[in-house]
């Protein structure tokens, strides 16, 4: 299922598809301490996320799983993006790019969403709205339980 996004957004469509193709951080990460599962029936996404926190830093992310081009490049961007942030920056991004994404005509993120952007034209398609999120509910679920270490 490809998402048909406006034709002008030919980088947007390239960024996806690099993230979806050739992901960085894709595989379970044995030394995790916090893991969640997320699944989005409506589409038949299912993701895992593996965080490994120390020094409240997201030291490192990754994540595993079946799903569209649009969840899977955006858990590709979040394992991305939130290394190296503590859990509160990593906590703040996560509801930035939510407000940013969900709302029909966003004001400018207040923080820099980098290749997130690529995911706005999903707007288009609220249903596919819940693919761009999945990863990013994970993550906040993982961090909701308790440490698996
Ligand atoms: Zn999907």
């Amino acid at each position: 299922m490809v998402v048909d996004l406006a034709a002008d957004d030919d980088l947007y469509k390239a960024i996806i598809l690099e993230h979806y193709s050739r992901p960085p951080h894709k595989g379970p990460l044995p030394e995790h301490t916090h893991y969640d599962e997320g699944i989005n029936p409506s589409c038949g996404d299912e993701i895992e996320l593996f965080i490994k926190v120390d020094d409240d830093v997201v030291q490192e992310v990754n994540f595993d799983g079946v799903g569209c081009s649009i969840c899977l490049a955006s858990a590709s961007m979040l394992t991305k993006l939130l290394r190296g942030k503590t859990v509160e920056e990593a906590k703040e991004f996560r509801q930035a790019f939510k407000d940013w994404i969900t709302v029909r005509e966003p004001e400018p993120s207040p923080v820099d969403l980098d290749e997130l952007e690529a995911l706005g034209g999903v707007r288009n398609y609220p249903v596919r709205i819940k693919c761009a999120l999945l990863a990013w509910e994970t993550f906040e679920g993982a961090l909701r339980k308790q440490s698996v270490n």
